[in-house]
């Protein structure tokens, strides 16, 4: 990634820009961890850097990023900018293009942000980065009040990179959010949540949960039973266990059928063998994780199933249609269902014909 990252620096630089990868990249490299992204800053504009990656892709926004892919990478590149006065606590009213990188460091949210790397993987200091990463803390470039008041949104991502670092958050970065913690009602859920979804999926969520209740935010980010769910590594888990009003926070589909299913294998016995055949493995040791019912005892439990799902009953419901002599029908689905519980819980076996004779004892 890092040297696919340098050909993309050097080829900026070949047309006459300068360009560093600048931004979580270089944090999580020096902390040694493996980012899924890159973030390159350069003095090209845009319209250059479409000319340069073909393929590129423009920014949808005027001010926005040009997008490029390449081995699976994502390398999103944005132009040297200065943002003027805030719109709404989040979006700058005005940006303009500058040409100095310096300058476009001080717009950023925290020092540990603020680090770069040229072509020949120098890595580039400007703004105390480094320091601030070896003594594992989160601090605003400029002055904490005034920077999450621009951007209440720095507020979240102040707190989620204090919970997946691990690291502490400045004095002066807690007193900015207690002056500012209530900006964060003009933000949309839908970035709030992207923020949550980071702190609730990390594998420190504990601490994040803990900082979000220390700040006092939950109740601003209408997290209001926070204190009170019980810590699991699962982001689903966690959002299942709070009380989510409407209209606030959205969900897919699948987050949402995931939920559901979590909030109702809360209510059962994980370790059963048709509950687990039912709600499946994983939304099983979400509830497990969350009841401390041991991860091993619930695989172990779904292993030594008879039958996993539909297609490994021996007989399927046409079968059930021709030896019954019956037609289609709702019932269908009852008897089918009859016989999954029979042999999940052992009283028949799997086999054609002992689920035939079944039938014909009970549905004849
Ligand atoms: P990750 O990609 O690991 O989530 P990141 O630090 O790369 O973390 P991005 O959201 O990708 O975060 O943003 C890239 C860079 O842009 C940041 O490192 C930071 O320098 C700057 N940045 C992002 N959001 C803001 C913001 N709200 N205010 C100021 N600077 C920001
Ligand atoms: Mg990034």
């Amino acid at each position: 990634m890092l040297e696919t990252a340098t050909k993309v620096i050097r080829k900026i630089e070949d047309n006459g820009f300068k360009a560093y990868i600048v931004g979580g990249y270089v944090r999580d490299y020096l902390l040694d961890i493996k980012s899924n992204d890159v973030d390159i800053c350069t003095n090209a504009k845009p319209k250059d850097l479409v000319n340069i990656f073909k393929g590129a892709i423009l920014p949808t926004e005027d001010y926005g990023s040009v997008t490029i892919y390449l081995k699976n990478t994502r390398f999103e590149i944005t132009t040297f900018r200065k943002e003027m006065s805030y719109l709404d606590y989040r979006r700058p009213q005005k940006v303009i293009y500058i040409d100095d990188l310096r300058e476009d460091l001080t717009r950023r949210d925290f020092t540990i942000n603020t680090l770069c790397m040229d072509k020949d993987q120098n890595i580039i200091d400007l703004l105390n980065g480094k320091a601030d990463i070896k003594a594992k803390v989160i601090r605003t470039v400029g002055n904490a009040n005034e920077r999450l008041y621009e951007d209440a949104l720095r507020i979240l991502r102040a707190v989620r990179f204090a919970t997946k670092l691990d690291f502490n958050l400045a004095p002066n970065v807690i007193d900015g959010i207690n002056n500012n913690k209530h900006l964060l009602k003009n933000i949309s859920y839908e970035r709030k949540k992207e923020e949550l979804d980071k702190i609730f999926a990390s594998k420190n969520a504990k601490k994040g949960i803990k900082l979000l209740i220390d700040l006092e935010l939950d109740d601003i980010l209408e997290l209001n039973n926070l204190k009170n769910i019980t810590n699991t590594d699962s982001l689903i888990g966690i959002w299942a266990m709070i009380d989510i009003k409407d209209n606030t926070y959205r969900f897919s589909n699948n987050e949402k059928e995931l939920m559901k299913d979590v909030r109702k294998a809360l209510t059962i016995n994980n370790l059963d063998p048709y509950n687990l055949y039912k709600y499946g493995l994983y939304v099983n040791s979400i509830a497990g994780s969350i009841k401390n019912i041991s991860k091993q005892d619930i695989a172990r439990c779904y292993e030594n199933l008879i039958i996993h799902s539909r297609k490994e009953l021996a007989v399927q419901p046409d079968d059930i249609i021709e030896f019954l002599n019956i037609s289609r029908g709702p019932y269908i689905k009852e008897i089918y269902n009859e016989l999954e519980k029979e042999v999940l819980y052992r009283r028949l076996k799997n086999n054609a014909s002992d689920l035939k004779d079944y039938c014909l004892k009970h549905f004849s």
